[in-house]
C-alpha cells in the first residue's frame, strides 16, 4: 500500500496554497498536502504549528482565508459540516452521559433519519466492531476510560463517513492503554477501509500508526513521508531533530565529489560523508546521524573512516539499551546508543574513560536547511 509513490494515483484529499488567518496571526501558511484514499495520515507537530486548525478546516468548522481544499476533486468551500463525508472524533470524547452506550451510537443515525431496523443492525454491528457487545445498555460512568473511548469511535464511524479524522485521539489513556488502542485503530481503520487523518504531538504514535506522517512547523509542512524515511532521511536540521534522537555535526563542505563530501567542522574535525545530496562545496551543512548508529570504543578503530576522540561524559541504563554521552573534544557531547542484548557484558568503558566514537560515511545524511 504506497499510492503516494504511484504518479498516477489521485490524491483523495487535497489542501492547496491554504492560508488560514486569525486576526494578523497566520495559523496556517500557503500549505499544500495530499493524502491518499485509505490511507492513515498523521499531523504531527508541537503545540500550536497549526495542526488542529488544518484538520477544523477539512471537517468544515473553519474555512480557508485562502486556497482550496478538495475532496475527491470537490471543492469543500461553502459545504457545511454535517454535509461533508467526513467526521470529527475528538480528545475529550463528548459522549451523552445520560444515554447509554447503545443509544449513543444510534444518536447521529437517528438525526439523519434513519429507520429503526437498519438503525439496531447497524448499532449491533459498531458494538462488534469495538467489542463492545456486553456493554449495550451501560451508560459512559460505567465504563473504564479504554471503553468509553472504543464507545465514541464506534459512534463517529457509525455513520459511514469516507473520513475520520481524530484530535489527539488517545491523549486521555494512560501509557499502556494507548499503545493497545493505537493497534486496535490500525485494525478498524483496515477493517472499515476508511481514510484517517490523525493530529498529534506524540511522535511514537504517529510513527506506530500512521502510513505517512506530515511533520509541521509554524503552519508549514516541513516534511511529508513515510516513519521510516522521517527517521532516516530527514530534510532538515528541524525534522531530525524533531523525532527520535540525532547528533548533529555543524560544518562546512570542503570537498565535494560525485556521491560524497568532506566537511570541516568548526574545531577542524573532518567527517567524510556518502550521499552528500544537494550539499556543494563551501555549504554551511550538518552532518544527522542517530544515536545507534555510532560505535563506542576504548582504542581508535583501525579501519574506520570517522573517529572522533573525547572522554565519557554520561552513561544512561534503560533497560533494552544503554545509552554513552561522550564529551569530544571540542566539547560536543555525541549520544551513542547500543542495544544490551548485542553488549559485550563486561565492557570496559566507564564514566570519565577516553573514549573513541566512530561511524561510517553512508550512516547519517546531510542536512543543508
Ligand atoms: P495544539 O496541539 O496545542 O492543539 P495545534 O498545532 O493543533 O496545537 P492549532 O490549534 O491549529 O495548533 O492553532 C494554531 C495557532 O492558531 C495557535 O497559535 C492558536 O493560538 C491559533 N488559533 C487557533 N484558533 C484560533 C482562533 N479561533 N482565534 C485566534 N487564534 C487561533
Amino acid at each position: 500500500f504506497a499510492p503516494w509513490s504511484d504518479p498516477q494515483a489521485k490524491p483523495y484529499i487535497r489542501f492547496e496554497n491554504v492560508t488560514k488567518r486569525f486576526g494578523d496571526f497566520t495559523a496556517v501558511n500557503n500549505l499544500s498536502l495530499s493524502i491518499y484514499e485509505r490511507e492513515f495520515f498523521a499531523l504531527l507537530g508541537a503545540s500550536g504549528c497549526g495542526k488542529s486548525t488544518l484538520l477544523r478546516m477539512l471537517a468544515g468548522f473553519e474555512e480557508p482565508t485562502s486556497g482550496k481544499i478538495l475532496l475527491d476533486g470537490q471543492d469543500l468551500r461553502g459545504i457545511p459540516p454535517y454535509r461533508r463525508p467526513v467526521n470529527m472524533m475528538f480528545q475529550s470524547y463528548a459522549l451523552f452521559p445520560h444515554m447509554s452506550v447503545e443509544k449513543n451510537i444510534a444518536f447521529g443515525l437517528k438525526q439523519e433519519g434513519m429507520s429503526k431496523a437498519d438503525i439496531d443492525r447497524r448499532v449491533a454491528e459498531m458494538l462488534k466492531l469495538v467489542k463492545l457487545e456486553r456493554f449495550a445498555s451501560r451508560k459512559p460512568h460505567q465504563l473504564s476510560g479504554g471503553q468509553r473511548q472504543r464507545v465514541a469511535l464506534a459512534r463517529s464511524v457509525a455513520k459511514r463517513p469516507k473520513v475520520l479524522l481524530l484530535d489527539e485521539p488517545l491523549g486521555a489513556l494512560d501509557k499502556k492503554l494507548r499503545e493497545e488502542t493505537q493497534f486496535e485503530l490500525m485494525d478498524l481503520q483496515q477493517e472499515l477501509g476508511l481514510t484517517f487523518v490523525v493530529v498529534t504531538h506524540d511522535q511514537e504514535e504517529a510513527m506506530t500508526m500512521a502510513d505517512r506522517i506530515a511533520i509541521m512547523d509554524k503552519g508549514e509542512v516541513m516534511q511529508v513521508a513515510t516513519p521510516a524515511e522521517i527517521y532516516e532521511a530527514p530534510n532538515s536540521r528541524f525534522v531530525a531533530g524533531f523525532v527520535g534522537n540525532v547528533n548533529l555535526f555543524e560544518g562546512s563542505v570542503a570537498e565535494r565529489t560525485e556521491n560524497s563530501a568532506r566537511i570541516t567542522g568548526g574545531s577542524g574535525a573532518q567527517i567524510l560523508v556518502e550521499n552528500a545530496g544537494e550539499a556543494a562545496k563551501g555549504n554551511d551543512v550538518a552532518f544527522a546521524i542517530r544515536p545507534e548508529k555510532i560505535r563506542i570504543s576504548s582504542r581508535k578503530p583501525q579501519d574506520a573512516v570517522n573517529a572522533l576522540e573525547g572522554e565519557v561524559y554520561d552513561i544512561a541504563y534503560l533497560g533494552d539499551m544503554t545509552v554513552y554521552y561522550v564529551k569530544l573534544d571540542d566539547g560536543q557531547i555525541v549520544r551513542a546508543s547500543m542495544l544490551n542484548a548485542a553488549r559485550i557484558v563486561d565492557d570496559p568503558l566507564t564514566w570519565s574513560d577516553r573514549a573513541w566514537i566512530s561511524f561510517r560515511p553512508d550512516a547519517g545524511v546531510v542536512l543543508t536547511r
